[in-house]
């Protein structure tokens, strides 16, 4: 059986940090580790209607946004194909088969689709399309056949669901599609970055972002901004770790190397963060060592961002290309499915039984 990875994101707005550290820098590792046949990534428009139907402009101008992100971080469209989720019809297809075996009750107890609706003040008047979006993932993960998904935590909830349509669907109709394994970030920090903010993971549609396109002034101005601990007034006071944005970012981002490369007076993080709970290390040197750990990884991001932006008709290329790519492979997944499903009337014979 080939290995093949299927994951992508929504073009709701630029990535950020947090897409960086739950999602993208594993993709690149897995795309460069020679381990995988191939690799799919998806701008899932459609399903970024379903929350944003009124806004269809807003799902567009993202398109390309993101695509550059994926290829300032490493995503090399030789190795990769990025597509477009809307222009594959077969995805539409299968959702509308995998709705027959899943319950209401089932969607309903989904806790990333529940966390989502009470977000955006939905519970009176929920979308019926975004209600059904795990239905539609699934569609997205077994067209590829996919056997890993490297995602954020959020999305555990999906693929769980998705292990069940597919254990469902091959019961029903015997063995066709592939069971996924979600691959998940290791290091605990990167699972569900916390925004700036410090409330509610990191998230476009909540506007708590340090974006990876973002200036220098911009990602220095946000992190000075940033949520710590609100009992540390002053720098002598003992501060909390726990719930601590700043000190959640450095578990995320911060190696070992860099306290020696930026003149850090501690060896390494467990000493930071040990004198910052003794009392007596003040919030601006955190984040000044914090600011240096961002813009090490930010800097060349941004300028691979802005070479790419330079050549718009080779982004657009690379996404027609994959496309293209993508849609032979949803093509042969469904014309399986639709076989399994005995949905190939023409194909297989059509009989009268009753003679
Ligand atoms: P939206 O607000 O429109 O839902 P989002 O910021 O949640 O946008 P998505 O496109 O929904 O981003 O998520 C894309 C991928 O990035 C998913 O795999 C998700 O798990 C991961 N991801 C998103 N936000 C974070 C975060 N704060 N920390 C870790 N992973 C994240
Ligand atoms: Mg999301």
């Amino acid at each position: 059986m080939s290995n093949i990875i299927l994951t992508g994101d929504r073009p709701t707005g630029k990535l950020h940090i947090g897409h960086f550290a739950g999602s993208l820098k594993q993709r690149v590792l897995l795309q460069n580790s020679g381990k995988f046949d191939e690799i799919y990534i998806m701008l899932a428009d459609a399903q970024a209607l379903t929350d944003n139907a009124d806004n269809p402009e807003k799902v567009r101008n993202n398109i390309l946004e993101v695509a550059l992100d994926y290829l300032a971080c490493g995503i090399d469209p030789e190795k990769s194909s990025i597509f477009i989720q809307s222009q594959l019809p077969q995805l539409y297809e299968l959702s509308f088969h995998y709705m027959n075996l899943v319950t209401v009750s089932r969607l309903q107890r989904n806790p990333t689709v529940k966390a989502e609706i009470a977000q955006k003040n939905f519970e009176q008047s929920i979308p019926v399309g975004f209600f059904t979006y795990p239905i539609s993932q699934a569609a997205d993960i077994t067209a590829f056949e996919a056997t890993a998904v490297p995602v954020g935590e959020d999305q555990k909830p999906m693929l769980e669901q998705t292990v069940e349509i597919v254990r469902k669907f091959n019961s029903t109709y015997g063995e066709t599609l592939v069971e996924p394994q979600i691959l998940l970030e290791q290091n605990a920090a990167c699972l569900r970055l916390p925004g700036i903010d410090g409330k509610a993971k990191m998230s476009k549609s909540i506007g708590n972002c340090i974006y990876l396109s973002d200036s220098e002034k911009e990602v220095h101005d946000k992190i000075f901004s940033m949520f710590t601990d609100p009992g540390h007034l002053k720098a002598s006071d003992p501060g909390k770790i726990e719930g601590n944005t700043v000190f959640t970012y450095l578990d995320a981002f911060a190696v070992p190397e860099d306290f020696a490369k930026f003149n850090s007076p501690y060896p390494n993080l467990d000493e930071m963060k040990a004198h910052y709970q003794r009392g007596g290390l003040g919030d601006v040197a955190v984040k000044k060592f914090l600011n240096e750990v961002m813009q090490q990884i930010l800097s060349p991001i941004r300028t691979r961002r802005q070479q790419y932006e330079q050549d718009i008709p080779f982004v657009i290329d690379v996404l027609k290309k994959g496309t293209e790519k993508a849609y032979d492979k949803a093509a042969k997944t469904l014309e399986k499915v639709r076989r399994a499903m005995k949905l190939n009337h023409f194909e297989a014979g059509l009989k009268l039984q009753s003679k």
